[in-house]
This record gives C-alpha cells, sequence and structure tokens, in this order.
C-alpha cells in the first residue's frame, strides 16, 4: 500500500455508482480506503451541484480539508463529480485535481503522477475501513445510461455530465450475469432518464424485460424515469416480471402546466396523470414516488395550489421536496419573475405539511400485511433491530439477528408511521 485514501460521496446514486469506480481506481493505485477522511494522504470528493445547499456543505469541507492540511502538509485532494465540471477558481486554489464527469476515466492517470506520501502505510490498520453503500455484495447499482439530452431549465446536469451516453446492452447482459452469479440479490439500473436507454435494437422496456427474464431470483428496480419516455412496453416488463419491483420514481416536479412549459419538462399533467394511471392498473401494489420543486421562477400562489392538488390526487409514498435553487449556467436563471426565497420556504413547509399526512395515511394501509424484504444494514439507534427495505422501496425496521443483512425475510408489518414501516419477521 502506498497510502490512505478516503472518498466522500454527495448527491444521487448514479455519484454512489461512480464513487465505486473511484474506489477501484484508487485500490489499484495502491491504497488502502478509509473513513477516516481526517487522516487519509488523499481524499476524493464526489460532489453534487443539484442545489447551492449541497455545494455550500461540499465547500464546508473543503474549508475543513484546509485546516488538515495544515497539520499533513502532502495530503491531496481531488473534487470530481457535478461540481468539477463548472469552472471555479475557488475550486482550482482548494483542490490539487479537478476532474468532471464526462473525463471520470482520467483519476487513474492522475494518480499515477502523485508523489507517495510520506511514512508509507505506518498506522495502517489503524483507521476504520471505508464502507461505500454501492459495495455490499448483495445490492449494486448499474449504470446504463450517462449524462441526459433534455434541456430541464432548472438543470445542472445536462452542462455537468453532457449528453446522454448509453452502454452497449451486450456488456450490461453480462454484467448482470457476473452479479448474479456473484449472488447479488438487487440490481438498481440507474441513468439520469434511465428509460430512454436506447443502444441499437435495445431500448429500456426490452433490456429490463430480459434481464428480469434471465435471472429470475434476482429483484430489479430502476432510477430515474422521465415521463417523456415511459412506454406501455415499461409497464408490461413491470407488471410482467414478479422480480421487477413494484416500485417507481416519476418526477413531477410541478402540477402547474405552465409551470411545466418553463421548466420544458415536456409533459403536461394531464399526460402524465395517465401514465400513472395506466401503472397503477397494471401493477396494483406499484409505490410510486417523486421530485417537486417549489417556488420555480413565475410561479404563482394559483400554480402552486395546482402541485398541492396534484399531490392529494396522486398520493404519492414518498417525495423529495425542494424549493428552487438557483444554478449558474442554467436557462432558468435568465427568467424573469424570481419568487422570493421566504415564499419559496414558505410554500415548500406547506408541501412537506401536505405529503407527511398522506405519507402517513399511504403507509398506514401496509399495515398487517405481510412483505418480502431485503435486509440491509443494522439500524443506527439498536444493533438488534435491523434497516430492511419493502419491494416498494419502503424503509422498514424489523427485530431480527445481523445474520440476516443480505437476505430476504417475510415480515409482517405492525405498525406505520409517515417515514417507516416497523414489522415482525414471520419466516425467510
Ligand atoms: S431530465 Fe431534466 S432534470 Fe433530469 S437530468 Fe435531464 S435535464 Fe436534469
Amino acid at each position: 500500500m502506498i497510502g490512505r485514501a478516503s472518498i466522500l460521496t454527495y448527491g444521487c446514486q448514479m455519484n454512489e455508482a461512480d464513487s465505486s469506480d473511484i474506489a477501484v481506481a484508487l485500490r489499484d493505485a495502491g491504497y488502502s480506503l478509509t473513513a477516516s477522511w481526517e487522516a487519509a494522504d488523499l481524499v476524493v470528493m464526489n460532489t453534487c451541484a443539484i442545489r447551492e445547499k449541497a455545494e455550500d456543505r461540499i465547500k464546508g469541507t473543503l474549508g475543513q480539508l484546509r485546516a488538515v492540511r495544515a497539520r499533513r502538509p502532502w495530503l491531496v485532494v481531488g473534487v470530481m463529480g457535478c461540481m468539477a465540471a463548472q469552472s471555479s477558481e475557488y475550486l482550482e486554489q482548494e483542490a490539487d485535481f479537478v476532474i468532471p464527469p464526462v473525463q471520470a476515466a482520467r483519476l487513474r492517470e492522475v494518480l499515477a503522477g502523485l508523489p507517495p506520501p510520506p511514512g508509507l502505510g505506518e498506522e495502517a490498520g489503524d483507521l476504520p475501513p471505508l464502507q461505500m453503500e454501492q459495495e455490499t455484495d448483495f445490492k449494486r447499482y448499474l449504470p446504463i445510461i450517462r449524462g441526459c439530452n433534455y434541456r430541464c431549465t432548472f438543470c445542472v446536469v445536462p452542462n455537468t455530465r453532457g449528453p446522454e451516453a448509453n452502454e452497449p446492452a451486450e456488456l450490461l447482459l453480462a454484467e448482470t450475469e457476473r452479479m448474479s452469479e456473484a449472488g447479488v440479490l438487487e440490481i438498481t439500473l440507474l441513468g439520469q432518464t434511465v428509460n430512454a436507454y436506447q443502444h441499437g435494437d435495445w431500448d429500456f422496456a426490452r433490456l429490463l424485460d430480459t434481464m428480469a427474464r434471465r435471472h429470475p431470483h434476482v429483484a430489479f428496480r430502476f432510477l430515474t424515469s422521465h415521463p417523456r419516455d415511459f412506454t406501455p412496453q415499461v409497464i408490461e416488463a413491470m407488471a410482467s416480471n414478479a422480480n421487477v419491483m413494484p416500485y417507481l420514481h416519476l418526477p413531477l416536479q410541478s402540477g402547474s402546466d405552465s409551470v411545466l412549459r418553463r421548466m420544458k419538462r415536456l409533459y403536461t399533467m394531464a399526460q402524465y396523470e395517465s401514465i400513472v394511471s395506466a401503472v397503477r392498473d397494471a401493477v396494483p401494489d406499484v409505490a410510486l414516488s417523486t421530485d417537486v420543486i417549489c417556488g420555480f421562477p413565475g410561479e404563482t400562489e394559483e400554480d402552486f395550489q395546482l402541485t398541492l392538488d396534484a399531490m392529494r390526487r396522486l398520493r404519492y409514498d414518498s417525495a423529495f421536496m425542494f424549493y428552487y435553487s438557483e444554478r449558474p449556467g442554467t436557462p432558468a436563471v435568465k427568467l424573469g419573475e424570481k419568487v422570493p426565497i421566504a415564499a419559496r420556504k414558505e410554500r415548500l413547509a406547506r408541501l412537506i405539511e401536505l405529503q407527511k399526512s398522506i405519507q402517513l395515511e399511504v403507509n398506514q394501509r401496509e399495515v398487517d400485511r405481510e412483505q418480502r424484504c431485503l435486509v440491509e444494514r443494522v439500524s443506527k439507534r439498536d444493533p438488534e433491530i435491523m434497516l430492511a427495505r419493502t419491494p416498494g422501496n419502503k424503509s422498514l425496521l424489523l427485530r431480527a439477528p445481523q445474520a440476516t443483512i443480505g437476505s430476504w425475510q417475510r415480515v409482517q408489518v405492525q405498525r406505520a408511521d409517515s417515514f417507516t414501516l416497523y414489522g415482525e419477521r414471520v419466516g425467510a
């Protein structure tokens, strides 16, 4: 080993999958991975630029790393991920290398050129090893598309990750085969617009259906779908394969057609709702989640009321809700009629309050039902309580031995709150 390296991952599942590749590159270069970034010789920050808040957090950590560098002057700091794609004097000053997502392969070159840190590996073994989400041997992410061809006016992704690049289907099928043989229990297909997948004769529905049929013992999920690319064939693949989990993340963003137009989302509320109806008809137990932005430029109180109405009608199982955050370089920056920050925050609070009450009702319906859940890890508060995930992607807490981690268990749901189900194990 030539030194200790740490990876700090921010943002979405795509970044988690990318961090897994970063980990392999670091290990190949001779680094051991540690969770203790304050004591590492090399820290790679895999960043997110989707909202100002995320960037502020990352800048805060860079400030802390500056203080660490005063004690350990050989410390190397690298910035990757979406923030690295935006030219920034600040990052150039704070980091030793900056690699945007489209050039991620450059990391190996950069690592090869770094001088080895002093005191090689003296404290090896003293530091907690890095456990990465993607590294569980039973649950994996598989990116099938990188980048995005849409131009939603609020979003930095087309700038930071570039246009869509689809992985060849043969490679993806071979990788799925390898994961299945290695005992992976759940594979999540990833893409910013995962259902836009197209490579030769292969579209997303065919890929999903083929994978699910070839590996009936593997559970499949997919993230994130764009309503405009949602075809009846995808619904058919979900309905006809019991191992495609009944869970759909379908970003709504706004319930107002005029806001959707200004966001350039390219669908109307009516089109969105007809997809949801079709999915719910074909997969009656499907759990639905979404993303919503409130306070987008020009959003009136009436527009916002349409979003609240949509949430009441659609009754999501969960929702990621944010107030609009202005991102440099995005078209929405140039739109007039900015909603004051205080109003954005106030709308968000109302939205969260409503969704919380809907989620409570939706989750209460799960009580007394039996679910087959994948046990993922020990809960944060009690070593005898495990955190599992239901087919609908809900967190479920149950009392079970740690040996159940990485296995499917049948669980009777006993109670539920807005965010969590609580259950008792009734069998394997
Ligand atoms: S579909 Fe829109 S929101 Fe999603 S990544 Fe592409 S540009 Fe961003």
